[in-house]
């Protein structure tokens, strides 16, 4: 089929007016002027997107598709810092309480809202002892019927004791081998942090993930709390002891990165290790605002998440773009072209998916038609700006992964949406204690 907008985003760096796509076999065929494409190929659909741009699907680094269903939740126990947030809230009233069912409908209802603000890809950690064993393969079922790309993994800890840390472990070590060679499914290993594992349960953890080509994940230094943990316990910062332990490489993804020595950050840099950022949890726990400006000028491959609390990577976005600037008391920071890099080609690398996050001939066709009727001329130079600071998920028209429309004119393709947030509120409300 050949898609003719008014603008065609090809990267965070490149726009382009009045040219057309052309998608053949789930990838991006040939971009050109729209009669000449049609001319080549005659009798091919053509997709009208005037009033629209065509951008990369976002990729959202980080979700917990659970996490919907603590939205809005009456906390019994208010928490006063980031260990607190774990300890008196998040988990006793939110993980520790979880089975499958609730998180299937939370993962049904996650994947349509991704799909219609125009996430095509997303990696989800689970975090719920109650819903072992299977639980990924629940998660992924609802992926598969919406149709999105998804890599999932299962927060492996020893917090709750030895059979909930062995049974974590093999929950992410089967459904990585089960996934072997699926193009929208797929496993990844994820621990929780360094207080919550020892290392020789991370360095197992990262050995099967290893021993099977595949990535490994951890929440690191969300407040200044695990820091502090390590440095008392361990002897010295996070990153230093996952180096020592040969863990920080371009196989680990790193998490938050919020409160990080400036020896962290060399350590991160120097390792090729990645990097999720998640501007808007980040605030949420009382975490701070992470030092991505720095990382990103060191040359780290950042993503960004949504942390499973606000899943519209438009907010997020912003969030990135504000909080840098803020922070550093500098508005050159962290520019908008930027933020949409990590939005779409940096999450992809950071996710390890190559040939995603751009449309250029022979890349994956992951892409969102977003309606760009601003009031203000757009300009190539200019238009990630609009983007990024004048969009949101509800200007997003219609969505592909892999050259199949998931969202037409609003209306996600697969889910009965309606149906869907009525058994999430049932679901959630069971989680309450209601
Ligand atoms: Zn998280």
């Amino acid at each position: 089929m050949i898609i003719c907008p008014d603008w065609l985003v090809t990267s965070a760096e490149h726009a382009e007016a009045s040219v057309a796509i052309r998608i053949d076999n789930g990838a991006v065929s040939a971009i050109a002027p729209a009669s000449e494409l049609i001319a080549t190929f005659p009798g091919e659909e053509v997709i009208d997107a005037s009033g629209c741009a065509v951008l990369p699907g976002f990729v959202n680094t980080h979700v917990h598709l659970y996490g919907t269903l603590a939205h809005g939740i009456v906390v019994q126990t208010p928490p006063i810092g980031f260990e607190s947030f774990l300890d008196d809230y998040w988990w006793p009233q939110v993980e520790d309480r979880l089975d499958q069912q609730m998180i299937a409908a939370a993962s049904e209802w996650v994947c349509a809202e991704m799909l219609r603000t125009g996430t095509t890809t997303f990696f989800d950690i689970c975090e719920a002892p109650g819903a072992l064993s299977g639980v990924l393969e629940t998660e992924a079922e609802q992926c598969r019927r919406a149709g999105l790309r998804g890599i999932f993994s299962f927060e492996a800890t020893e917090r709750a004791g030895a059979e909930i840390a062995e049974l974590s472990l093999r929950e992410n070590i089967d459904f990585i081998d089960q996934h072997q060679g699926d193009d929208l499914i797929s496993g990844a290993m994820s621990w929780h942090t360094v207080f919550t594992c020892s290392s020789s349960f991370i360095e197992r953890a990262a050995a099967e993930a290893r021993s099977r080509n595949t990535w490994f994940h951890a929440h690191c230094n969300e407040g200044t709390h695990e820091g502090n943990w390590a440095r008392e316990h361990l002897g010295c910062d996070t990153m230093a002891f996952y180096r020592d332990l040969g863990v920080t490489s371009s196989s680990f993804l790193a998490s938050q990165c919020v409160q990080m020595t400036s020896g962290e950050l060399d350590i991160i840099a120097n390792s090729d290790t990645r990097v999720s950022h998640m501007p808007l949890s980040n605030c949420e726990v009382g975490g701070g605002i992470a030092p991505i400006s720095e990382l990103l000028s060191k040359g780290v491959t950042v993503g960004l998440g949504t942390d499973g609390y606000v899943n519209d990577m438009f907010e997020v976005m912003r969030g990135a773009f504000w909080l840098q600037k803020a922070r550093l008391l500098d508005p050159s920071s962290t520019p908008a072209h930027q933020v949409l890099q990590m939005a779409t080609e940096g999450g992809a690398q950071a996710l390890g998916l190559k040939n995603l996050g751009r449309l250029e001939p022979d890349w994956i066709a992951d892409l969102q038609i977003v309606e760009i009727d601003v009031p203000t001329p757009i300009d190539p130079s200019t238009i990630a700006d609009q983007l990024v600071l004048w969009r949101s998920g509800h200007h997003v028209r219609d969505v592909m992964v892999a050259g199949e429309w998931r969202v037409r004119n609003k209306e996600v393709l697969g889910i009965d949406v309606e149906r869907s947030t009525a058994r999430v509120r049932e679901e959630a409300s069971r989680l309450w204690g209601r």
